[in-house]
């Protein structure tokens, strides 16, 4: 990108103040990506509780000069070029539009509920033979993301492949503008995202938007669809059963795979695709078609179809060998998922040092010279420690990187893994599919039993968003990471929610607070429980201690004033009505009395917990509570002159008593996607899925039985699957013996006999399923509310009890 400020201003209705013959070179919202720079034009974004208005001082000491703002900031006049606007969404959405307006080639456009991200994937694979395409990378398909996709095009790309995303009316038009498509496609319509629309015909009225200047819409025929089309958009449609579609398509089974004979204009011919499952299916003959309207032969077709391939479309994150961390992007190497890579690593990074193993770079449009100057000023400014450099081409150009060591293939890499020393680092794997850079990440990653808990952090940061837009704007928000993360991981959420600028987190213990404090989290943490023996360790670690008796206060101030402390936070707990710690309102005299006159601590806040938030029933006593909260809160406050951060409500507080947000909110279960109103779940992404795999499949005859003591009976030959977890592992006994159910292959198995101590066996005789085949133990389905519910008992019990030798996987869509 090469554009001048003074072309830019108009296009946005902007008033520029300051220098309009500057060279913009990219654009960014992000203010903690080490790739801005002196060409960068930053918008500055402003969401309910984070305003990028903040950070233009920072950024301004970094060396950025140019901003997209709603106003000014005080004290900046005249220290860099802004560019004033009303909207600075409406305003990056305007020039998005602008910049996409000078590109003239095929540019297709993706929409539906399903499926979008795969059709991407999979036409990019099938049509990059020939095309040098630009697409949105993983899932940027929202109202930013749309955006910053469509601004990565340049001059040597001549064709792009863009999704588009909505939750609610009114959003297409806006993305239409946008991405401009000139070939439409429509996938597959289901009821995901419901929610934001009164029915499904307005959903697909609003999807449909994005066709309304494209020269045509792929789509598979349906009644509903076509009575919403408006006339004058052509149509390229397909059908398995009706004639009137432009193309028709029968399929059968064969060993396997799918076999399909597309009947179109008079041809007719075959292509086989490596799947059976009908969403694979509907997928592939979505990107057939657009290959059909792009004049691709039935041979080309053919060929390539057959070679489509699952496709692994998240960057995880996992613990490896000799305390390393992997950020596994093994499946894609492009200049713009590489920028993306690397702002997540920065984000995530566990250890200081950063490593990353990069394989040759494909799809740039750009000449290799040029890209890979570009690729190295890349890493230097992510300040990566060490490269190494995978493939013929990043080989020849490793004069242009520090520290590089180059390997001709990945299996020469293999060879001489030993001696790369992997340790007490994070390591970034980027490479090409095609040099099969797993066999790297299962060589570095710790070798655990097959169980694991995948944390999806989209779903987390998507949760913690939802309830921000509760709060508001001036309400902090800290958040509980206790028991582990509700049992989900510690530092990497800790490390997530930091790089969300929360204000707090919350743990019970001191040594759950230290253990963050010690791998590098820098937000301030409050423990809710500190024992007395731990308060040195608290003030050394830079903890913050909830005080909740005069004992307790009394045993700080002494150490603090043997440390000669000065205005240590603390937080001070009132018992309300829930009973278990904190200061009654008889403690408050003497309460005052120790607090005053001491300059050793101060108070940080004033906190107390509801016992009933989540239950409406008990909605008189909350009320109670709060009340009381008000009384002795503003008491402390008047006598002892003081104005700290008070705090009440939790999760469902924060859902069913708005008002009482008071200074702040402690936000729990609802982050891992969890909420006992089924009304405000369908908002929440569920969080946590833990999958197992089939160990060994057997089958039994009528009259033998499954497991100890014999408790399942066989009525008839069955099939039977075990599952290596059981009790152990934190899966409840009492959801064994037919109660329980896990999901293969998207179909239920019920648990039969008892569950072991390691394993668990499974009723698989209505399933078509292998040995080594996934198993979800729970996840969407079955979700750890309703096993809650069905053992009765609380999803917070069943989160928090899966055990520690359940590795835990963290991965970004
Ligand atoms: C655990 C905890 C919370 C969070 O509760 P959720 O119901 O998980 O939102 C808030 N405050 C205190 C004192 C807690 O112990």
């Amino acid at each position: 990108m090469s554009l001048k400020i003074q072309h830019i201003v108009p296009e946005i209705q902007a008033r520029l103040s300051g220098n309009p013959d500057i060279e913009i070179t990219n654009v960014s919202i992000d203010s903690r990506s080490l790739q801005n720079n002196s060409g960068t034009l930053f918008f500055a974004l402003s969401g309910q509780n984070n305003d990028a208005h903040s950070y233009i001082p920072d950024l301004i000491g970094k060396g950025v000069r140019n901003f997209v703002v709603n106003h000014i900031p005080k004290g900046l006049e005249n220290k860099a070029n802004f560019l004033e606007v009303n909207n600075t969404l409406q305003a990056l959405q305007d020039f998005a539009s602008y910049y996409r307006k000078s590109f003239h080639f095929p540019i297709i456009g993706i929409t539906g509920s399903n499926g979008k991200t795969i059709v991407k994937e999979w036409l990019n694979f099938l049509l990059s033979p020939d095309y040098n395409i630009i697409r949105s990378p993983k899932s940027y398909n929202s109202q930013v993301g749309v955006p910053l996709s469509v601004i990565s095009i340049n001059e040597k790309h001549n064709l792009g492949i863009f999704e588009a995303g909505i939750s609610t009316v009114h959003e297409m038009e806006k993305l239409e503008k946008i991405i401009q498509p000139t070939i439409g496609i429509l996938t597959n319509i289901g009821s995901a995202h419901d929610e934001g629309f009164q029915n499904q015909e307005e959903k697909i009225k609003e999807k449909l938007y994005l066709f309304e200047h494209s020269e045509v819409l792929i789509y598979q025929k349906n009644t509903l669809v076509d009575s919403l089309i408006k006339p004058d958009i052509k149509t390229f449609s397909w059908s398995l059963d009706n004639k009137e579609a432009s193309v028709h398509i029968s399929q059968k089974s064969v060993a396997g795979k799918t076999q399909l004979t597309i009947t179109y204009d008079k041809i007719s011919f075959d292509a086989v695709i490596p799947f059976q499952d009908k969403a694979s299916i509907e997928n592939a003959i979505n990107c057939l078609m657009a290959m059909l309207y792009l004049g691709y032969l039935p041979e080309i077709i053919q060929e390539r179809i057959q070679l489509l391939y699952s496709v692994e479309m998240r960057l995880k994150v996992k613990n490896g060998i000799n305390n390393t961390e992997i950020i596994d992007d093994s499946y894609s190497s492009d200049y713009q998922s590489l920028r993306i890579a690397l702002d997540f690593l920065e984000q995530q990074k566990q250890y200081k040092k950063k490593t990353i193993i990069l394989s040759d770079i494909f799809q740039s449009g750009l000449p290799t010279d040029d890209l890979y100057k570009r690729v190295s000023e890349l890493i230097a400014s992510n300040k990566i420690d060490r490269v190494i450099g995978v493939g013929e081409e990043i080989g020849t150009y490793s004069g242009s990187f520090k520290n590089i060591i180059t390997y001709k293939n990945t299996d020469e890499l293999i060879a001489d893994f030993k001696n790369l020393n992997f340790a007490n680092e994070t390591i970034l794997i980027k490479g090409a599919r095609i040099f099969q850079f797993e066999k790297i990440a299962s060589l570095l990653e710790e070798k655990t039993h097959e169980t694991v808990l995948e944390i999806n952090l989209n779903a987390i940061s998507h949760n913690l968003n939802f309830f921000r837009s509760k709060l508001k704007p001036e309400t902090k928000l800290m958040v509980m990471v206790k028991a582990f993360g509700y049992g989900s991981g510690g530092f990497e959420i800790a490390k997530l929610l930091e790089y969300h600028k929360v204000d707090y987190l919350g743990v019970a213990f001191a040594d759950e607070g230290i253990a963050l404090k010690s791998a590098g989290i820098t937000l301030p943490i409050m423990v809710l429980n500190p024992e007395n023996t731990s308060f040195g360790a608290i003030i050394e670690h830079n903890l913050e201690p909830e005080i909740y008796s005069i004992k307790g206060l009394r045993a700080f101030l002494k150490i603090a004033e043997q440390r000669n402390l000065q205005q240590f936070p603390i937080h001070i707990k009132l018992d309300t009505g829930m009973h278990r710690l904190g200061f009654q309102e008889n403690d408050l005299p003497e309460l005052i009395d120790t607090l005053r006159g001491t300059s050793y601590i101060q108070v940080k806040s004033i906190l107390s917990h509801m016992a009933t938030s989540d239950d409406l029933e008990h909605h008189d006593f909350a009320k109670s509570q709060i009340a009381l909260f008000e009384k002795l809160s503003s008491r402390l406050m008047q006598e002892l002159s003081i104005e700290p951060i008070r705090h009440i409500l939790n999760t469902s507080g924060i859902s069913n008593y708005p008002e009482a947000q008071y200074g702040m909110v402690r936000l729990g279960i609802g982050l891992y996607g969890i909420s006992n109103d089924p009304s405000e779940t369908k908002y929440l992404e569920n969080v946590g899925t833990l999958k197992s795999i089939i160990s060994q499949i057997r089958t039994i005859q009528s009259g033998e039985s499954v497991g100890y003591g014999r408790r399942f009976m066989a009525q008839k030959e069955t099939r039977i699957a075990t599952i290596p977890i059981g009790y152990a592992d934190g899966i409840p006994r009492s959801w064994g013996n037919q109660l329980g159910y896990v999901l293969i292959k998207n179909e239920k198995a019920p648990i039969v006999g008892s569950i072991c101590m390691d394993m668990l066996m499974v009723d698989v005789s209505a399933i078509d399923c292998q040995e080594g085949d996934p198993v979800v133990i729970f996840g969407e389905n079955p979700n750890v509310t309703y096993i809650a519910e069905k053992l009765g008992t609380i999803p917070y019990e069943i989160l928090t009890g899966i055990s520690h030798r359940v590795k835990r996987v963290f991965y970004r869509e």
